[in-house]
């Protein structure tokens, strides 16, 4: 079987977790692994480039303090660090380098991509101390995206191929998650939490069977665990429920993993580093179909856009002048409902609200209003079945709902909340879906 193994931050964030990868990595057979940065490291490099930005120089202390993490952790490792300090000295001479020479979104990219080369740099220096066949592939030869930012997968898959080729059938590849090249050539990333991305597409480029996603949770709860107790990880879901849960708010997974798995058949499994025996959640294009419900889960930061008009009434066309102020602002839209003379419907991404609003208005009563929470039920909620919605809806009958979205799929409920009443949702949508049973 083809693995592509990725490591979370906090399984590479330490010497001592880094030693239980190596393990985890021999004992799965993987041949390919992809690699987050060291925790901390890219939201420390994220607050050095909002520094530089602002104008408020060189976070000095913060990157001495990430530069002692990283040789602590290779003193710690390694009984040879010499390549290793080479490397940290090299990478922060770059990255005060490109600081004192910042020239925005470029440099900003230039600094964050360092935390997964070296983290990819250092443990495969690490399996070659202990004598194993490892190479290290710098990904931005092979990910990138084009104009729309859609990562060219043939190149992928050809320059993948290319690569793998050159070295013996038991060689192990050790490789960097989030990063990539955009269509200009410059280094750049796959956003905040990429690297799961990363690891699906490699999958799917190099022909895996498999993706494991390794973190530092069992797994998919069926609840959120930081706001709700007693929860548990879903063993078996589908493809099209965990894109929709990582999608609403767990934190598990980067909501773009799942869909080149679902294209290429890949199987993805949830682990956890600090307790490989766990059994973890996988993920495949069937599921679980003898639960009711499966899982909730909460996203924060919502803003609903609503627009009523009169002209809506009996026209057409209306919904497709509406979505195309959205798609001129490149702002997906999430949840939507209309009405005969009236439509809401919510985005996460606020850069553009005023003017996406300002062009409604255009066509109608426009407005906005933030600092929602979509909160989301995934499970079996057949269409033909009387009283599941009810039995959701019921369970937190004294928060004031806003939006309600079923129907799409027989897969989920959605419904907008204001924030302040997420965690009470949560509980009580615990309490009735899955305790009292
Ligand atoms: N290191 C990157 C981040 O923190 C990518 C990742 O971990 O997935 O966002
Ligand atoms: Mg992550």
């Amino acid at each position: 079987m083809k693995k592509v193994l990725k490591f979370g931050g906090t399984s590479v964030g330490s010497a001592e977790n880094m030693k239980k990868v190596a393990s985890i990595v021999l004992d799965q057979k993987s041949k390919v692994v992809v690699l987050s940065a060291m925790s901390g490291t890219t939201d420390a490099l994220v607050a050095l480039n909002a520094a530089l930005s602002e104008g408020r120089g060189i976070l000095e202390e913060k990157l001495s303090e990430l530069e002692g993490k990283y040789r602590r952790c290779t003193g710690e490792l390694l009984s040879d660090s010499k390549e290793a300090d080479t490397l940290i000295g090299d990478t922060f001479a770059f990255i005060r380098k490109t600081a004192a020479r910042y020239s925005g979104d470029k440099s900003a990219k230039a600094i964050v991509a360092q935390g997964e080369k070296m983290t990819s740099a250092i443990f495969a220096m690490y399996l070659k101390e202990c004598g194993h066949k490892a190479a290290l592939i710098d990904i931005t030869e092979a990910m990138r995206t084009d104009e729309s930012g859609a990562v060219d997968t043939a190149f992928l898959a050809s320059k993948l191929r290319e690569i793998l080729s050159q070295s013996d059938g038991d060689t192990l590849f050790v490789t960097q998650g989030f990063i990539c090249r955009d269509s200009n050539g410059d280094i750049s990333n796959l956003g905040r939490g990429g690297s799961d991305y990363s690891a699906a597409l490699i999958g799917a480029a190099t022909g895996a069977d498999e993706v494991q996603i390794w973190t530092d949770i069992d797994g998919m709860h069926n609840n959120d665990p930081r706001y709700v107790e007693g929860t548990y990880p879903i063993r078996h879901m589908s493809f099209n429920e965990a894109a929709e849960l990582a999608y609403f708010g767990a934190k598990i997974l980067h909501p773009s993993t799942i869909q080149p798995c679902r294209e290429h058949d890949i199987a993805v499994k949830l682990k956890n580093t600090l307790d490989p025996a766990a059994e973890g959640t996988t993920i495949t294009a069937t599921g679980d179909s003898s639960k009711k419900y499966h899982a909730v889960a909460a996203k924060d930061d919502i803003t609903v856009v609503r627009i009523c008009s009169a002209r809506m009434l009996l026209a057409y066309g209306f919904l497709r002048r509406v979505f195309e102020i959205f798609e001129k602002y490149r702002t997906p839209i999430d949840m939507i409902t209309t009405s005969e003379v009236a439509v809401s419907l919510t985005i996460d991404d606020n850069t553009y609200v005023e003017a996406i609003v300002e062009e409604l208005s255009a066509l109608g009563n426009a407005s906005y209003e933030r600092g929602n929470s979509i909160i989301c039920v995934v499970g079996k909620i057949e269409h033909d079945t009387p009283g599941l919605v009810a039995d959701i809806l019921d369970s937190i009958r004294e928060i004031p709902v806003k939006m309600v979205s079923y129907g799409a799929s027989s897969r989920s409920v959605a419904m907008l909340i204001n924030s302040k009443d997420k965690i009470t949702a949560l509980r009580r949508l615990n309490d009735h879906l899955f305790v009292n049973r």
